[in-house]
């Protein structure tokens, strides 16, 4: 194709894919000489009998996976006491995150985020054509439930609250969610993709009310971050407005089987998730000792602010040269932060470690 041709393709086409351009570009895979702390993936093997299932799946390669995922939502249901018409399973909760922007917004529409918040749902509005309302999140981790019902935010479309939330981990009491969601006439979008290092859950809301969307995934509590397995549920109609626009085979025949089996297993992860509680606390604890002002985390990651007159960015790279990868957010207000995420003792001895060394040089001793 000559150049000129392409020029002329390319601008026929719609520019919102290209505005996307702007936005930072992903990186391969670091090799394993790093410690890798800064997407929030859980770092232990599955158990036994869940990769024994994702073996056995790979026998079934050459079929198709389920059509609409049928086992594997009636599972979901039953786990999780409710009938299959309100579940819909997914490539990961960010898929059914995409599809719920996707099916419920048109150009021109808006919804409202807490901020700081997840970012992709940055990009998902900008998809979709809609304008993203980032309501600043309360110092006490408590809903503005005002300010949302109030605000701006009465005309969104929907709400969407991550409990724990990331960045930052903090969590709202669900008695706090129910009085926004018994009030609001609007759809609230519930992602507890955290959830499982939370004191609570919200799911038991979808029994009151049906202006509630609630998402899960099995990423980082079931480290299954790789195979892709999430959950969206709720009432019968909105479930099947997501169902009527999914893919054809969303989720592939290992992520079938290991969803399957987490959920028939979800007992055999309590020691994964009270060590990460634990080994949470052990670096916070660590962190504020160096000089760090660490944001209580409810999530399988901390958010830090470095020491004072330090910037984030700065500790993000200083870090990446000791070998640990952290996540920072280029974002207002959280400049001289840095996300870890809670690995395996020694990961964290190495964070540890190499975060001393930055702050005290070389040859401190403890
Ligand atoms: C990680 C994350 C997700 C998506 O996880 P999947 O791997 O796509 O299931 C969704 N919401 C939040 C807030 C997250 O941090």
């Amino acid at each position: 194709m000559t150049d000129a041709k392409l020029r002329n393709l390319l601008s026929s086409l719609t520019p919102i894919a290209r505005e996307l351009d702007a936005l930072p570009a992903g990186r391969p895979a670091p090799d394993d000489s790093y410690v890798k702390l800064d997407t929030n993936e859980n770092p232990f093997p599955l158990p036994t009998i869940v990769m024994r299932s994702a073996i056995a799946a790979l026998e079934r390669q050459y079929l198709y996976p389920e059509n609409d995922n049928v086992s594997l939502r009636e599972a979901a249901a039953a786990a999780y006491g409710m009938s299959a018409d309100r579940v819909m399973a997914g490539n990961g909760s960010s898929e059914l995150l995409s599809l719920v922007y996707r099916a419920f917004l048109a150009p021109g529409d808006s919804i409202a985020m807490m901020s700081p918040g997840f970012s992709f749902n940055r990009k998902l509005a900008m998809l979709q054509g809609a304008q993203l309302l980032e309501v600043p999140c309360d110092e006490h981790d408590s809903l503005p439930i005002d300010k949302l019902l109030f605000g701006p935010a009465r005309h969104a479309k929907f709400i969407l609250l991550a409990n724990p939330n990331n960045p930052t981990g903090a969590f709202v009491p669900v008695a706090e969610i129910e009085r926004l969601v018994a009030r609001y006439d609007r759809l609230v979008v519930l992602d507890e993709a955290y959830i499982d290092f939370a004191p609570e859950n919200g799911l038991h809301l979808l029994t009151r009310y049906s202006n509630l969307l609630v998402l899960r995934t099995f990423s980082k509590s079931y480290a299954a971050a790789g195979i892709r397995v999430g959950f969206a549920f709720g009432h019968p109609e909105l479930i099947g407005r997501l169902r009527n626009i999914q893919n054809v085979f969303n989720m592939n025949v290992i992520g079938h089987a290991v969803g399957m089996s987490i959920l028939a297993h979800r007992r055999a992860y309590d020691e994964n998730h009270s060590y990460i509680k634990h080994e949470r606390q052990r670096v916070s604890d660590a962190l504020s000792h160096f000089g760090f002002a660490v944001t209580p985390s409810h999530a399988n990651f901390l958010l830090a602010r470095v020491p004072a007159g330090q910037d984030g960015r700065w500790w993000q790279s200083a870090l990446e040269r000791q070998k640990v990868l952290v996540a920072f957010f280029a974002d207002d207000g959280m400049q001289d932060c840095i996300r870890v995420s809670i690995g395996t003792k020694e990961q964290m001895d190495a964070f540890l470690t190499a975060v001393r060394k930055l702050r005290y040089g070389a040859d401190s001793a403890s």
